[in-house]
């Protein structure tokens, strides 16, 4: 099933006919430091190519919401700008990834960020005869970043990402996608955005180089304007198609 598209955008389904004609599974892995863009791009492009945008960060703030000691934990650890350890974050997206909406493809945002993480995905993967096809890797410069994450707005009910001077809402503090209502997240602060950003460097860098080493990963200039990356991922989701 494709989903509705409402958002702007210069795709339309036609271009990304063969995908859908052949009805294949296609797995993504969307890397990138935070506030490259990718809770942007993958909901359109998921929306585009018809799967899942499973992203784990929005998980996590779920279930930050709920009442228990593990909610607190992994607020703790989000407040901080620290990762969620590795043994928790694994199960949590794994139980995501084993539901039935992402047995026909889903573009996986901010998972794998650690090494353990990305082994332990393909370990998980491989013993359910599923694998990733593409990992696209977005590529935005530091300032820039900061930028982007300290004027971020998201939609409480559908995670869509606005800023407040490069792609503001239509209509202020409300969502364009689903009219839910905008908010600003705690750990968008510039103290804690450098943090997490020195957190990217030092744990989800090394993410990367497994993918090189392997011949995995392709990287899309992601600071241009949102329909022209959106365009190039699609390109790229689409050559991995051509290839299988
Ligand atoms: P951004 O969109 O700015 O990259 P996310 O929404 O992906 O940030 O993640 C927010 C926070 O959630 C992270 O700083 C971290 O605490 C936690 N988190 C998300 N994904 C992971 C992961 N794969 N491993 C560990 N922690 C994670
Ligand atoms: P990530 O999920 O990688 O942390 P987001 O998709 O949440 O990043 O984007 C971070 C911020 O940058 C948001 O405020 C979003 O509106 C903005 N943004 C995303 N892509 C672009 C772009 N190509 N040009 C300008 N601003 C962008
Ligand atoms: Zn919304």
């Amino acid at each position: 099933m494709v989903a509705a598209h409402t958002g702007a955008s210069v795709l339309t389904r036609s271009s990304v006919g063969p995908i859908l004609e052949r009805g294949n599974v296609v797995n993504v892995v969307l890397m990138g430091p935070p506030g490259a863009g990718k809770g942007t791009q993958a909901g359109t492009v998921a929306d585009l190519v018809g799967v899942t945008h499973v992203a784990s960060g929005d998980l996590f703030r779920e279930l930050a919401q709920q009442d228990s000691e593990l909610a607190q934990l992994v607020q703790a650890y989000m407040n901080r700008g620290d990762l969620v350890p590795d043994d928790l974050t694994v199960a949590v997206v794994m139980d995501r990834l084993d539901q039935p909406d992402c047995q026909n493809g889903f573009i996986l945002d901010g998972f794998p960020r650690t090494v353990g993480q990305a082994r332990a995905l393909d370990r998980r993967l491989s013993e359910e005869s599923r694998r990733i096809d593409q990992i696209i890797n977005l590529v935005v410069p530091e300032d820039t970043l900061l930028a982007r994450l300290s004027g971020r707005w998201l939609c409480r009910r559908c995670h869509s990402s606005y800023h407040s001077l490069f792609s503001p809402p239509t209509w202020p503090g409300l969502c364009n996608r689903c009219g839910g209502t905008l908010y600003q997240r705690d750990d968008d602060t510039l103290q804690t955005a450098k943090r997490r950003l020195r957190v990217y460097e030092r744990d989800t860098m090394p993410v990367l180089d497994y993918y090189r080493a392997a011949e995995r990963l392709v990287d899309v200039d992601g600071d241009r304007p949102v329909g022209e990356v959106s365009e190039a991922l699609r390109e790229a989701i689409m050559t991995s198609r051509m290839d299988v």
